[in-house]
């Protein structure tokens, strides 16, 4: 059986569950399970907790495999490695300083005292910039630490950037772009492997199905081969002859930025009742 490791509350938790589900893989107690949820129809079993744990659980082979942003899979710094990127719950750690400071570039850190719950990235970054700034580590609110004289600065998550602007702090440099990622332990998992395999298999099919759609539209034949450039889909458009002579209708795939990139020229090419539906897996 394959253990994963999930946050048990948290901006990773829905999104994780999520794609569980659309992997088909349902687990036993839905999503009120507290500690640990058997999949019921994969040999799985969900394992909760706080994610700032999960690199060290996957480390101690308590669990397989655990989903956790690479913001905590970088700052726990375990022996463990990232399997897939998963493209959720994308977030960045910037540095920010009081809105009323001249900022010219990093080096007016140079001597500065930085705060932050990341100290093992920051120091990390501020090494490969060839800055040196003391670090001091706090664990929560870190937005208020320059307005009470802690810090000259701090380096923290930003997602849209209002809580650093209400705490008057404006964001200077971004010095990760952190989304969340299925982390293994390095060493084998023997016969879990295949299971893990087939995991990675049904993510991959879901993930390459999420931005596309499937289109389907009428149009004069005379006008098929100019559609066909258009929506190449996967290797090349169903046509299929409509009742009324002349015409045909068209299904294939596109990608949702091809789709409105190209709308336009379908209906002046004669498109006609084009419609588009959801995708739940890709196999190419
Ligand atoms: P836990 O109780 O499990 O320790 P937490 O408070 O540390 O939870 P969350 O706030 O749920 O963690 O965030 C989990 C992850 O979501 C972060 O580590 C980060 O990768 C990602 N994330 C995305 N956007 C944001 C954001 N605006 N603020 C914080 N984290 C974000
Ligand atoms: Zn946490």
């Amino acid at each position: 059986m394959l253990t994963l490791a999930v946050q048990k509350s948290g901006r990773l938790t829905d999104k994780t569950l999520n794609l569980l589900e659309e992997c088909d893989i349902k687990l036993q107690n839905g999503r009120k399970a507290k500690l640990k949820n058997r999949a019921k129809n994969f040999d799985l079993e969900a394992l909760f907790m706080r994610d700032d744990d999960i690199p060290e659980v996957v480390f101690d082979e308590i669990a397989d495999i655990g989903v956790v942003g690479e913001n905590v899979f970088l700052e726990k710094d375990r022996d463990v490695k990232i399997i897939k990127r998963l493209g959720f719950s994308s977030c960045r750690l910037s540095l920010a300083v009081p809105k009323e400071q001249e900022y010219d570039g990093i080096q007016d850190l140079d001597g500065k005292k930085i705060a932050t719950s990341y100290p093992k990235i920051l120091k990390s970054e501020l090494t490969k910039r060839k800055v040196k700034a003391e670090i001091h580590v706090i664990s929560g609110s870190v937005e208020i630490a320059p307005s009470i004289d802690l810090a000259d600065a701090v380096f923290d998550i930003v997602s849209t950037g209002s809580t650093l602007r209400s705490n008057g702090l404006k964001e200077v440099e971004t010095l990760l772009e952190s989304e969340a990622v299925l982390i293994a332990r390095k060493s084998s998992l023997g016969e879990d492997q295949i299971i893990l395999d087939e995991l990675l298999f049904r993510i991959n099919s879901v993930m390459k199905a999420a931005d596309k759609k499937y289109i389907l539209l009428n149009a004069p034949d005379s006008a098929i081969d100019a559609i066909s450039d258009i929506l190449p889909g996967m290797k090349s458009p169903t046509v299929m002859p409509l009742a009324k002579e002349g015409w045909s209708s068209v299904h294939s795939v596109i990608s949702e930025e091809d789709f409105w990139k190209n709308i336009k020229k379908l209906k002046e090419l004669g498109a006609e009742g084009v419609l588009t539906f959801p995708i739940e897996k890709m196999i190419l």
